[in-house]
């Protein structure tokens, strides 16, 4: 099981969605949309799957290269 993580459109961090998922999961479901509130901006962003990315460490610093490395 991963965290799913989104890249703040202001700040271009990386945060967690708080959404637990196993990552054959994620990608067989590639087309919905979340949001999630972002503890940077203090807002909501709107998000895709597919901008998203799944991050078995939990890391709250996690980024895209994260999975890529693990897939
Ligand atoms: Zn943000």
């Amino acid at each position: 099981m991963g965290i799913v993580m989104i890249s703040c459109p202001e700040t271009q961090r990386a945060i967690s969605t708080d959404i637990r998922v196993d990552r054959a999961t994620f990608h067989s479901t590639p087309v919905f949309f979340s949001s999630t509130f972002c503890p940077l901006c203090r807002v909501k962003h709107e998000w895709f799957a597919k901008d998203a990315w799944v991050c078995d460490s939990g890391l709250a610093d996690c980024d895209p290269s994260c999975e890529s490395q693990v897939a």
